[in-house]
C-alpha cells in the first residue's frame, strides 16, 4: 500500500496530465513520508525504462520498500538553502530533471495569512529551483551585493529540462496568481487543480504547469 494519502493526489494528477513518463527524472520536494515517492517510481515504469526520483525532505526519510525500486533515493536538507547545484548532481548525468514535485508545506498554524505566506515562499523556492534565477530578492541581483539569503546560490541555471513538468502545492490566496502568472509564459500549458483526495476543509491547491519553454 501507500505510506500516506497524499499519494492519491499524484496518482490524480498523473491520470489527468501524465506528468511523468516512462523513464523520467524526477525531483520530489518535500517528500516525507514518501508515498509521491512510491507513486513517481512506479509512474517510470519497469527497470530497463531507466530513469530516477530524487525526494528532498526537511526530515530524514527511508526509501519505502514498496513501490520503490533502486531508483529511488532521498537528500536530508533545507528546500529553502540547498544549492541549485548540489540538487543538479543529483539528476541523471548532471542535466537536470524532467519532472519536478514540489508538495511542500509549511507546519501549519492556524494563522491563515502567515501560512498562506510561507506556501508562497515555498512555492518560489520550488520555482526558482526549477527556473533558475532568483525570485525572491531580485534587487540584490542587479545592486551585486554579496548575501547570505538566496541569491548566495552560485548555480544560476534552473534544474528543470526544457519541456519539462512543474507541480507546486499552495495555499489558496491572492498571492499565488502572482506565481501563476510567472510560470504561465514559461509553459506550454498551466492550470489550478483541487484533487479529489483533498480534505474538504483544506485550502491547498495545486499549480500544474506543462513543457518548459513551450515544448
Ligand atoms: N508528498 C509527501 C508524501 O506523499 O509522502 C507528503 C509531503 S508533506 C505534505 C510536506 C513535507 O514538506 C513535510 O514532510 C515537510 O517536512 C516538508 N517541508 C516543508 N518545508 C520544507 C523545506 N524548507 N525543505 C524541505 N522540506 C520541507
Amino acid at each position: 500500500g501507500y505510506l500516506a494519502r497524499s499519494a492519491f493526489k499524484l496518482l490524480q494528477m498523473q491520470q489527468q496530465y501524465k506528468l511523468i513518463k516512462p523513464g523520467a527524472s524526477v525531483l520530489d520536494l518535500g517528500c516525507a513520508p514518501g508515498a509521491w515517492l512510491q507513486v513517481a517510481c512506479q509512474s517510470l515504469g519497469p527497470l530497463k525504462s531507466g530513469g530516477v526520483v530524487v525526494g528532498v525532505d526537511l526530515k530524514k526519510v527511508k526509501v519505502p520498500s514498496v513501490h520503490c525500486d533502486e531508483r529511488v533515493q532521498t537528500i536530508c536538507a533545507d528546500v529553502m538553502n540547498i544549492e541549485r547545484n548540489k540538487v543538479r548532481a543529483f539528476s541523471p548525468q548532471g542535466k537536470g530533471f524532467s519532472v519536478i514535485l514540489s508538495d511542500m508545506c509549511p507546519s501549519v498554524s492556524g494563522i491563515t495569512t502567515k501560512d498562506a505566506a510561507l506556501s508562497v515562499e515555498l512555492g518560489s523556492r520550488a520555482i526558482e529551483l526549477a527556473l533558475g534565477g532568483c525570485l525572491m530578492v531580485p534587487d540584490e541581483k542587479n545592486h551585486g551585493e554579496a548575501s547570505d539569503s538566496l541569491s548566495s546560490d552560485a548555480d544560476e541555471n534552473g534544474v528543470l529540462r526544457s519541456g519539462g513538468n512543474l507541480v507546486i502545492k499552495l495555499l489558496e490566496s491572492e498571492d499565488v496568481k502572482e506565481l501563476s502568472e510567472f510560470c504561465k509564459p514559461r509553459f506550454r500549458k498551466a492550470s489550478w487543480l483541487r484533487p479529489k483526495a483533498t480534505r474538504s476543509s483544506s485550502r491547498e491547491i495545486y499549480l500544474i504547469c506543462q513543457g518548459l519553454g513551450g515544448a
